[in-house]
């Protein structure tokens, strides 16, 4: 496992419910990773702004204020370059294709599992290296 791929690397977490968050920071929080965490949609391109330097957004798509959509679209026009990787319970073939017609750059399947994350989020960074 690429734990060291994510070593200092800001990531922001956006996800409203608790539980899931906690998840998320746990999972992150051993890779060494600089995280950032916001409760919902507005919350989140606030944080982007006052951080021009996070690399990844890790984005829920239902959340309170702003859902997933709006706030990728309004953290992209404001000229942010962070890669937005959706965290979607959804798998339906509709959501999908709504997903990647939208401002997002990539997506994930929830449940989301430790290494399955890891590993997609060091592949995004890769990419763009
Ligand atoms: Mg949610």
């Amino acid at each position: 496992m690429e734990k060291k791929s994510l070593e200092g690397i800001k990531i922001l977490i956006v996800e409203d419910d608790p539980a899931s968050r906690l998840y998320l920071n746990k999972i992150l929080e051993k890779t060494g990773a600089v995280l950032f965490n916001a409760g919902d949609g507005s919350e989140a391109v606030l944080s982007a702004m006052d951080n021009p330097d996070i690399s990844l957004i890790l984005m829920d798509i239902q959340l309170p204020l702003l859902n997933g959509y709006l706030a990728a679209t309004k953290i992209k026009e404001s000229g942010h370059t962070g890669k937005i990787i959706a965290q979607t319970a959804y798998s339906l073939a509709d959501d999908l294709e709504k997903i990647r017609s939208s401002d997002f750059d990539d997506y994930i399947i929830k449940p989301i599992y430790p290494d399955q994350l890891i590993n997609k989020l060091s592949e995004i960074l890769k990419k763009n290296s």
